[in-house]
């Protein structure tokens, strides 16, 4: 496909030389990949994707509800999709349950293959950017490329205006001897001992003798013990009579989950015209740190307005993650009562409580959709914390560290 000429007509698009790539992204990670996919359709725009390292897109399996998505989102991100699933399980120690909700994950391959299969997206490995303005970017040995709009998508960066518990985990990809029989991802299986925190495993059936098996800790430090958790999972395969084959892969993860977010500080911290996208912009969901829904709503967000500058761009953003901050309030509520409030063995009770309320609810709440009449239904009953240490958890702002004067 030929690259496209800048439409200058567009009123929001930033003046750039003509030699300047329509857009950049910073960082091939999921975020950028998704925002590519998403204006790859139709009249798609050359698109320069500059990583720093020497592996793009990470080594990281990438899950998701289908309900946290529209229908039509289905469609465009069917080239990055590697595995689907018509229902998920959850078990905890005094409840279990099927859940007839569609499951996906994309992969890093699946990812990589897709960017590969389009035409308009060049990808440059090993380009570390270290300067960004809205109409250049700058590369470690002093290359500049210019670009009509620049997009900051280089992944989490740690921030005094948020104050975080972790979700942590590691997985293994493993071939088991035999068949498994697992039809369906277990999304959380709580029913094992409770360590560190709130714990539980997470698996996904890839093929009749392929599993992803991760132990998942939340808690409330981000220390790992990458081979402690390794021992887990083969020690949880091994107690549900999967015996491994081989290690395949292995992944690991330390997200973050949001207790309090000053979004005012948190974006005066960041250049006013640079876009931002991703875990980069504090997209995520604050309850379990995935940025896969929030990243499908961004790149939805981008095409809507696209082609449009850096900084016009940067402005729309901005608006959009203090509209999504609003609508999350409730998530950091419900962090700080389980991280705070509950004690950490205590932490599981919280989850099995959840588990048990109807289930577009807990659609809605993965899709970070949650609306008054669920927050009615998630707060009713007797709490499974103690209520006076559930009201020391109400604001925010103790939590977030003071601005220095
Ligand atoms: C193992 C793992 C599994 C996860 N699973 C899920 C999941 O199932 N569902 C979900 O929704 N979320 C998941 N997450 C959380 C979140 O969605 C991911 O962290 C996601 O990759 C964030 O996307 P991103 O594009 O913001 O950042 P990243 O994917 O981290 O991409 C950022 C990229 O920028 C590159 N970069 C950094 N600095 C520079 C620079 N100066 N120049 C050029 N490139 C640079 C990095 O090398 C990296 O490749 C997972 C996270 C991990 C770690």
């Amino acid at each position: 496909m030929p690259r496209q000429p800048l439409n200058s007509g567009a009123m929001t698009l930033a003046p750039a030389p003509a030699s300047a790539t329509p857009l950049v992204l910073v960082g091939a990670g999921l975020a950028s990949a998704l925002i590519a996919q998403r204006l790859s359709r139709g009249n798609a725009p050359a698109i320069l994707m500059l990583e720093a390292s020497r592996q793009a897109f990470g080594e990281h399996t990438w899950s998701f509800h289908e309900a946290d998505v529209q229908a039509a989102d289905l469609d465009w991100l069917a080239p990055l999709v590697a595995h689907r699933w018509a229902g998920q399980s959850v078990r905890f120690r005094d409840h279990a349950r099927d859940l007839a909700s569609p499951y996906a994950s994309l992969t890093s391959a699946s990812v990589a293959a897709a960017m590969a299969a389009l035409p308009n997206v060049e990808l440059r490995l090993g380009n570390a950017v270290t300067a960004m303005n809205p109409d250049r970017v700058t590369l470690a040995d002093g290359t500049t490329i210019k670009a009509s709009c620049v997009i900051d998508a280089r992944g989490y960066q740690p921030s005094p205006a948020l104050s975080l518990g972790f979700q942590k985990f590691v997985g293994l990809e493993v071939e088991t001897e035999q068949p498994h029989g697992l039809p369906n991802p277990i999304i959380m299986d709580a029913s094992v001992d409770q360590r560190d925190g709130y714990r539980f495993v997470y698996v996904l059936p890839f093929s009749p003798t392929r599993l992803l098996i991760e132990d998942t800790r939340y808690s409330d430090g981000g220390a790992l013990n990458l081979q402690e958790l390794a021992g887990d999972v083969a020690a949880y395969a091994q107690a549900q009579g999967w015996s491994i084959k081989s290690v395949v892969r292995q992944e690991h993860g330390i997200l973050p989950i949001a207790l309090a977010h000053d979004v005012q500080r948190f974006w005066a911290e960041r250049p006013a015209d640079i876009p931002q996208a991703g875990m980069r912009a504090a997209l995520f969901h604050p309850t379990t740190g995935y940025s896969l829904p929030e990243a499908v709503r961004l790149a939805n967000l981008i095409a809507a307005h696209w082609p449009i500058g850096s900084a016009a761009l940067a402005r729309k953003i901005r608006d959009h993650a203090f509209a999504r901050h609003r609508r999350q309030g409730f998530y950091r509520l419900l962090n700080r009562m389980l991280f705070r409030a509950a004690r950490p063995e205590q932490r599981h009770l919280v989850l099995q409580r959840f588990y048990k309320l109807p289930r577009p609810l807990i659609e809605r709440f993965y899709a970070g959709r949650t609306s008054a009449g669920d927050i009615l239904r998630i707060l009713s009953g007797k709490p499974p914390v103690p209520v006076h240490r559930a009201l020391a958890c109400l604001r925010e702002a103790p939590l977030l560290k003071p601005e220095k004067p």
